[in-house]
């Protein structure tokens, strides 16, 4: 069944390029660039593996990531580790992933978005040439902050949306003191700019099922990363599958931020059974213990899932994808030949 897993041709949608970060590489960078990591922080790789394992909540999480993120400096840092990730996720079986990436969090820091988005996007386009894989990147605004930075910040950014550089929207860090509706200048603001562009966001991780509906009605969107909270509300649900609003869950971090205390109890059946569509996704692999193959391992072993509801998920997630139709199609018809190969064997 692992074998099956990694051979269905999936696609990631929620995973935070600085939450690839690994504890390996982290500290390579400190030494790269001589930086002098906080003393709260831990001491090696393997004290990071361990606290990493213990996280109270969200805001436990997020400290050790912004502390995490401060060994990023120069253009070759970001690419090193956007190409890990790839590399990653290729070994995984993923064959096309839009990921998140937080440029406030590094200008704040001092560094040019410019050289952000051109060490993430020569990666991007080295693990197209490497591995044949596709990638897109999406800018994301850190809700902590106020709706005027998230202005400057898209302002800043406009260039790579026009090039195709940046192909979409999100917003993450802490949700709940956050809700959507301080954001809606900002999405609004894009969606007239370049209406071409895919907008998404946080929403029902913390925050309940109204922050879901909200997102959609004030920002636009048309994907939510997490909503896991939607299953409180049967209308919502019907909503999320009449419009084919995807949602991108990520089950090993539900568990991490204690969101559930098992896998089990997250809603993944319910949602399958009334055609919500959701992708599984890694959201910070590095912090959460565990890539793509591993989230889709453990929701095997709680829900058990047959060949064909397998299908499903993954025929989901190639359709919630923002690739062209021609790489859906190629998708496609490779999730069909996975499963006729594997509905003979298993
Ligand atoms: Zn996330």
């Amino acid at each position: 069944m692992t074998e099956f897993l990694r051979e269905l041709p999936k696609c990631e949608h929620h995973v935070h390029l600085e939450g690839t970060l690994e504890p390996s590489l982290l500290f390579q960078l400190a030494k790269r660039n001589n930086i002098t990591l906080p003393a709260q922080f831990p001491e090696s790789p393997e004290a990071c593996i361990e606290r990493y394992n213990n996280f109270a909540d969200l805001q436990d999480f997020l400290d050790h990531y912004y502390i995490g993120m401060s060994v990023l400096l120069h253009e070759n840092d970001f690419y090193d580790l956007a190409m890990e990730y790839f590399t990653k996720a290729h070994s995984d079986g993923c064959l096309h992933s839009e990921v998140f990436f937080d440029p406030q969090g590094h200008v704040e820091r001092g560094i040019d978005i410019e050289t952000v988005v051109a060490g993430f996007d020569r990666a991007c386009k080295q693990a197209n040439n490497q591995f044949g894989t596709t990638n897109k990147l999406i800018m994301c605004l850190l809700r902590h902050l106020p709706a005027e930075a998230g202005m400057q910040t898209l302002h800043s950014a406009k260039p790579f949306y026009e090039k195709g550089i940046i192909h979409g929207l999100g917003l993450d860090s802490a949700e709940k003191p956050f809700p959507p509706h301080l954001f809606e200048e900002c999405y609004l603001f894009l969606k007239e700019s370049f209406p071409q562009v895919g907008l998404t966001a946080h929403a029902g991780e913390e925050g309940d099922h109204t922050y879901v509906s909200n997102s959609m009605d004030l920002l636009k969107v048309t994907r939510i990363d997490h909503g896991v909270q939607s299953q409180n509300s049967t209308e919502l649900m019907a909503r999320l599958a009449e419009s084919k609003t995807m949602l991108s869950m990520c089950p090993l971090s539900n568990v991490k931020l204690q969101v559930v205390k098992d896998v089990s109890e997250l809603p993944i059946r319910t949602f399958l059974e009334n055609d919500v569509p959701f992708s599984l996704n890694s959201d910070d692999p590095a912090y959460f213990g565990g890539y793509i193959l591993d989230n889709y391992v453990t929701v095997h072993t709680r829900f058990g899932f047959t060949v064909d509801e397998w299908k499903k998920i993954v025929v989901a997630g190639i359709n919630g994808s923002w690739c062209d139709e021609t790489r859906k199609n190629q998708l496609l018809a490779q999730a069909e030949a996975v499963v006729e190969k594997y509905r003979q064997l298993i």
